[in-house]
């Protein structure tokens, strides 16, 4: 995903990209029902996996992430050279990107099943992390 990070006084305002990483954890009880099919788990990977790919990894993935602060003839511009621009209401760093995928996939998990964390990964050795008990 690329971004850039409205006034910035470095060279991030620029528009880049990266191959970001993202791990989501969750806590739960692991179901205990011998004999069936999701016995011992507390979510399937698969239907994690189907989650994340659809809530997160096909909006986000080949996208440009923009604060709205970013003046309006410049998001114009940005929108005739990117078929898929994102515009949200806060600077797209690696920690306000991990908040918002965190309460995206919050609001897709099954009542019983609870977000613990997600890392979001910008480079192989630079990552923020959002933990459900910092975010009561
Ligand atoms: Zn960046």
């Amino acid at each position: 995903m690329a971004h850039m990070l409205h006034a910035y006084d470095g060279p991030c305002r620029n528009i880049h990209g990266h191959s970001y990483i993202l791990e989501v954890t969750l806590a739960g009880e692991p179901l205990k029902c011998p004999g069936d099919p999701r016995d011992g788990m507390i979510m399937d990977f698969g239907e994690l996996k189907n989650l994340v790919k659809e809530h997160i990894i096909s909006r986000f993935d080949h996208a440009l992430m923009i604060n709205n602060l970013v003046p309006g003839e410049q998001q114009e511009v940005l929108s005739k050279i990117s078929e898929n621009l994102l515009v949200v209401a806060f600077q797209p760093t690696t920690e306000n990107i991990a908040a918002y995928i965190a309460g995206i996939v919050q609001e897709q998990l099954p009542a019983d099943v609870s977000l613990f964390s997600v890392r979001l990964y910008e480079t192989v050795t630079a990552f923020a992390e959002w933990f459900a008990g910092d975010n009561p």
